[in-house]
């Protein structure tokens, strides 16, 4: 990094990484057991969520220089925010996370491909629905045609860079062109109404996941809920957030906010805890707008999973679910868990199933390696936790595996194929399993 990039960067760590909460860490350590990254890397302090504290404060003390080995650090962080429940002094490290990655990715001079790249999936594919569409429909070709078998018979797949193929086999069987556009706006309670809500059906979960979104609806409708889903909702901004895109990110949540402020609603209800934990914490990002910001307040409270609703509206209590016998285990979303603090009421919903033994999962509380796109840009590390976690996986002995967010599913389905068990294990997305379980 040439020196006046390093100066703008540790300028831009200066102005924008709130300096109290760099404070707020006493170093007392107790986030370094929760944090995968430490324990990958044999706990070096570097690499743990008070190592990565001290460089964010020992540039903007001016102490270090922001150098590749910072970004590094920075990079390798999964993003999980396990260290921030067990942190005594409530350091808000995601934040900080952030902001400094934000800092970085707009200060450094990327290669023209890189940004071009960058680009095209920030600003050309994701806050763009009709181009997600596209590509989808690109894959559904692929898929439906016979390209795919033709591949897997000949095995040229395997010629792609790391582990691709097996990324490729995780992939679900994507939806038609026709299915991706008919989507409803509007669904009606079965029976009594007992709640009006929202649903945020995202991007990749209204395309590639769209059984799931279908599953959720069905499950909503099915506990008493009447369900708005405004079209001109788009891309959540995780990903732009979490990438260092923060200013694509906000015009993302404005647009969000005002698809649904409008609404005479109870809730924003949605399936995925990586869009979840963005859209809870909309306040947040758009701090430096008064009045944006006190829009997003109103948003953001009303933001809750769908399992909680299901929860809420005793939908275990009032429905026969009942599966062929299995055993079931589930490995948490950590930004549904961390961020939108909600870990058991998924539990609770998958304890309700006739015929299925739940067995928790040592660690189940832990990232599993998926992380947004860290599973294509962090690969070894990435492979590596999920390594770990497929032990644990199957010390369950589980045929089902159950997560809340796409990613930890793909990261799962994924963990099967290593281990080379697609004929006995399957993981699935928790309002798949429900929707599989009710007895109407
Ligand atoms: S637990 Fe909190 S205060 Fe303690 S070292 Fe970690 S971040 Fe700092
Ligand atoms: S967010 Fe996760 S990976 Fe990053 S420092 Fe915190 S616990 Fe470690």
């Amino acid at each position: 990094m040439k020196q006046s990039v390093k100066e703008d960067i540790q300028k831009g760590f200066q102005e924008r990484l709130n300096y109290d909460e760099l404070m707020n860490c006493m170093r007392c350590g107790f986030c370094l057991p929760s944090c995968p990254t430490y324990g990958q890397t044999n706990q070096y302090e570097a690499s743990s969520p008070r190592g990565r504290i001290a460089l964010m404060k020992g540039v903007v003390d001016g102490l270090i220089e922001p150098d590749a080995t910072i970004e590094r650090q920075l990079n390798q962080c999964l993003g999980c925010r396990a260290c921030e429940p067990v942190c005594p002094s409530g350091v808000k490290y995601g934040h900080l996370l952030e902001e400094a990655r934000d800092v970085i990715q707009q200060k450094k001079k990327h290669t023209w491909p890189v940004r071009v790249l960058r680009h095209f999936i920030f600003d050309e594919l994701f806050p763009k629905k009709e181009r997600i569409k596209k590509v989808h429909h690109l894959l559904s070709i692929y898929q439906q045609s016979g390209i795919q078998t033709f591949f897997h018979k000949t095995k040229l797949l395997s010629l792609l860079p790391g582990n691709l193929e097996q990324f490729e086999k995780a992939l679900p069987i994507v939806p038609s062109k026709n299915e991706m556009n008919n989507r409803p706006t509007y669904l009606k309670a079965k029976n009594q109404t007992k709640r009006r809500v929202a649903f945020f059906s995202g991007c990749l979960m209204d395309t590639m996941f769209m059984k799931i979104n279908d599953a959720t609806l069905k499950l909503l409708q099915q506990a008493g809920c009447d369900i708005f889903i405004p079209e001109q909702q788009g891309c959540c901004g995780a990903l732009h957030a979490h990438s260092g895109e923060k200013k694509t990110a906000k015009q993302l949540a404005k647009i969000n906010i005002e698809a649904f402020e409008t609404l005479d609603i109870d809730d924003i209800v949605l399936n995925a805890g990586g869009c979840g934990a963005l859209l809870i914490e909309y306040d947040h990002l758009l701090r430096d707008e008064p009045e944006w910001q006190k829009r997003a307040e109103k948003f953001a409270e009303k933001v809750k999973d769908f399992s909680e609703i299901l929860i809420e509206l005793k939908f275990n209590e009032d429905h026969y679910l009942s599966l062929p016998d299995q055993t079931v285990t589930y490995q948490d979303s950590c930004h549904l868990r961390n961020v939108m603090k909600t870990s058991s009421a998924p539990r609770k919903l998958l304890r309700a199933i006739d015929g299925t033994f739940y067995k928790e999962m040592k660690g189940a509380d832990q990232c599993c390696g998926s992380a947004g796109v860290y599973n294509l840009t962090e690969q070894k590390m990435s492979m590596q936790i999920l390594d770990d976690k497929m032990i644990k996986v199957k010390e369950t002995k589980a045929q089902t595996i159950v997560t809340s967010n796409p990613g930890c599913l793909l990261q799962m389905r994924l963990g099967i194929i290593r281990e080379g068990l697609q004929d006995s294990v399957r993981a699935v997305h928790l309002a798949e399993l429900l929707a599989e379980s009710i007895k109407e």
